[in-house]
C-alpha cells in the first residue's frame, strides 16, 4: 500500500488536482503544440494572466524588455518555466484552506514560496539552475498539507513533539504516521501527473541520497528549506551560519556571495508572495534584521550605561548634599551656641559646660576656677560713640581674652558687656594671674572710635572650687564670682576680687 492509500485508509476525498493544472500539464506532454496550447489555457484566464506576467516582469527574472504579452513571456522564459510558475499558482491558489487551530496555510504557503525563490536564486549561484527548481522546493512540503488534512490530531502531534524535542519532523512523522510528507508529497504530485524532475527531490529532501543530479537537487530543497525558515522561523543566525559553512566547504564559494543571496531572498520573495495573494508581512533582508537587532542592543548597551551615569551622578550629588547638610546642621549647632556679635559662646552654652566641668572637677577631684568680668562704665563709652561704637569695643576685647587665654579654657559672652571664663584645673593662685594679666591688657588695649583712641578697663570677680569642699553646685560658682565681681566695682572697679563658695 502506498503511503497516499494508507494516510486515507478513512477514504477522505483527497484533494484532485485543480483542473486548470492538469490542463497545463497534458498540454506540456504534447510536445510541439504545447506552446500554443499552454498560451491558449494561461490567457483563458485573466486572473492567472495578470499573475503570471506580473512574475515574467518582476526583478525575479530581470528581463531587460517589459513583457506583455503570456506569448512574449513562453517566448523569453521557455514552456517550462512558465508552466511550473502556472503550476505553482494554481496549487497554491486551490489548496488554501481556512486556517485552524495551530495550522496556518497562510504560513505554509508564505514559507513556501519563499523557499521557492531561495532554491532559484541558490541554483543560481551554485551554476546549477534549471527549471524546475523553483516548483519543487515551493512544493516540497505539499506532504505536510496532506497529512494535516487526512488526520489533523495526528498531525498536531507531530507539530507539538517537533516544538517540544526538536527532532527533524520526517522522523516523527515516520514514528506516528509510519511514513513521512516527503513520501506522501511525491506521490501525489507524481499522481496528479507532475513530472518527476519536480516531485524526484521532494521524495528524498530530508534524507539526502548520493547520487548526483538527485543529490544536488535534493539538496537545493534543503538548503532553500534553511533560508525560507530564515525569514518565516526562529533560531536565524545558527542556521544561516551552518547553511554558509556548508556551502563554502563543498562549493568554495565567497561567503559574500552567499550573504548576497540570503538578502535577495527577502526582496524577492516580497514580490513574489504579492503576486501570489500573500501577505509577505514584515520581511526584510537579513543583513538589515542583523543590523536593526546589533542597533538595538546598543541602544540598549547605551540606555544601561547613561543610567549607570545617570545613577552615579544623582548618587554623588546626594553624598555632596547629605554633606552640605551636614555641615549646615554643624555650623546651625555652633551658632546656636556662639554670641553673634562676639563670636564666643553664649550664655546658653556657658551653662552647659560650667555644669560639666564642675561634675567633672567634683567626680575627680580637681580644682576649677570661674572668672567673671564686665567693662568699667560702659554705659559712658555708649553714650560717647554709640552703640555701634560700643559694639566695636565688645569684639576687641573678645579677641583680646581669647589672645591671653589657655586652649583648654573656655571664655562666653555671660550677658551685655560681661564676660565669664571658665578654667579647668586652674587654683585661685593660677586664676588670679591669668585675671591680673587680662585686666592689664585690657587697661593697655586702645581702640580707635570715629578716630578718637578710646580706653576701657575691667572689674573682675574670682570664684574658685578645691577638691574636698561642700559646693558641688556650678550656680555657687556663678554665684560667688558675681559677688567677688561686685565687690570689684565697690572697690573702685578696674580691679580683681575673689570670694569663697557658700
Ligand atoms: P558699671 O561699671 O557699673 O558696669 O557701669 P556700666 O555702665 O558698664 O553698667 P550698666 O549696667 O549701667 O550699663 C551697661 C551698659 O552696657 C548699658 C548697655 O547699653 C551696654 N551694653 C550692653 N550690651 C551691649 C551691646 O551689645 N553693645 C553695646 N554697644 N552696648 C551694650
Ligand atoms: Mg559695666
Ligand atoms: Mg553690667
Amino acid at each position: 500500500m502506498s503511503s497516499l492509500q494508507e494516510l486515507n485508509k478513512d477514504n477522505i476525498e483527497l484533494p484532485s488536482p485543480p483542473a486548470i493544472a492538469v490542463r497545463i500539464l497534458e498540454a506540456v506532454k504534447q510536445n510541439g503544440s504545447s506552446f500554443v496550447e499552454l498560451a491558449r489555457i494561461i490567457s483563458a484566464d485573466p486572473a492567472l494572466t495578470a499573475k503570471m506576467l506580473k512574475v515574467a516582469n518582476s526583478s525575479f527574472y530581470a528581463l531587460p524588455n517589459k513583457v506583455n504579452s503570456i506569448e512574449k513571456a513562453l517566448s523569453v522564459l521557455g514552456v517550462d518555466v512558465l508552466k511550473n510558475i502556472a503550476l505553482s499558482f494554481v496549487i497554491v491558489k486551490d489548496m488554501r484552506g481556512e486556517d485552524g487551530e495551530g495550522f496556518s496555510f497562510e504560513y505554509f504557503w508564505k514559507k513556501a514560496v519563499t523557499s521557492g525563490v531561495a532554491a532559484e536564486l541558490l541554483a543560481s549561484l551554485l551554476g546549477r539552475k534549471n527549471d524546475d527548481v523553483f516548483a519543487s522546493a515551493l512544493l516540497q512540503d505539499i506532504g505536510i498539507l496532506m497529512m494535516h488534512l487526512c488526520r489533523p490530531h495526528d498531525y498536531m502531534r507531530v507539530l507539538d513533539e517537533k516544538k517540544a524535542a526538536g527532532t527533524p519532523i520526517n522522523e516523527i512523522e515516520k514514528k506516528i504516521f509510519g511514513f513521512d510528507h516527503q513520501e506522501v508529497g511525491a506521490e501525489l504530485l507524481q499522481q496528479w501527473g507532475l513530472p518527476e524532475k519536480i516531485y524526484g527531490p521532494i521524495r528524498c529532501h530530508h534524507d539526502g541520497v548520493r547520487d548526483e543530479p538527485l543529490r544536488m537537487q535534493a539538496d537545493l530543497l534543503r538548503w532553500s528549506d534553511v533560508l525560507a525558515a530564515v525569514y518565516h522561523g526562529t533560531r536565524s543566525v545558527e542556521r544561516i551560519r551552518d547553511l554558509k559553512r556548508e556551502l563554502v566547504g563543498r562549493f568554495q564559494i565567497d561567503e559574500e556571495k552567499i550573504d548576497a543571496v540570503v538578502d535577495a531572498v527577502a526582496e524577492k520573495s516580497i514580490e513574489i508572495l504579492s503576486s501570489f495573494d500573500i501577505d509577505p508581512g514584515n520581511m526584510k533582508p537579513f543583513s538589515q534584521l542583523l543590523q536593526e537587532a546589533n542597533e538595538e542592543l546598543r541602544r540598549l548597551n547605551l540606555t544601561y550605561e547613561q543610567l549607570v551615569m545617570e545613577f552615579k551622578q544623582a548618587k554623588e550629588k546626594a553624598e555632596r548634599l547629605a554633606g552640605e547638610l551636614m555641615e549646615a546642621n554643624a555650623k546651625l549647632r555652633e551658632m546656636a551656641f556662639r554670641d553673634g556679635l562676639t563670636g564666643l559662646y553664649n550664655h546658653r552654652y556657658f551653662q552647659e559646660l560650667l555644669t560639666r566641668e564642675m561634675s567633672r572637677a567634683v567626680r575627680y577631684g580637681s580644682t576649677l576656677s570661674l572668672m567673671m568680668f564686665d567693662i568699667d562704665h560702659f554705659k559712658l563709652v555708649n553714650d560717647a560713640y554709640g552703640h555701634p561704637g560700643g559694639d566695636v569695643i565688645l569684639r576687641k576685647l573678645a579677641a583680646l581674652v581669647q589672645d591671653c587665654m589657655r586652649t583648654s579654657d573656655v571664655v562666653a559672652r555671660y550677658g551685655g558687656e560681661e564676660f565669664a571664663v571658665i578654667l579647668p584645673m586652674t587654683d585661685s593662685g593660677g586664676c588670679r594671674v591669668f585675671a591680673e594679666r587680662l585686666r592689664r591688657k585690657v587697661e593697655q588695649m586702645e581702640t580707635n572710635i570715629d578716630g578718637s583712641p578710646v580706653k576701657i578697663t575691667v572689674s573682675i570677680g574670682l570664684a574658685t572650687y578645691e577638691p574636698g569642699m561642700a559646693a558641688t553646685d556650678k550656680s555657687q560658682m556663678v554665684d560667688a564670682a558675681d559677688r567677688a565681681l561686685y565687690q570689684s566695682k565697690k572697690n573702685g572697679r578696674n580691679r580683681i576680687s575673689a570670694t569663697a563658695l557658700k
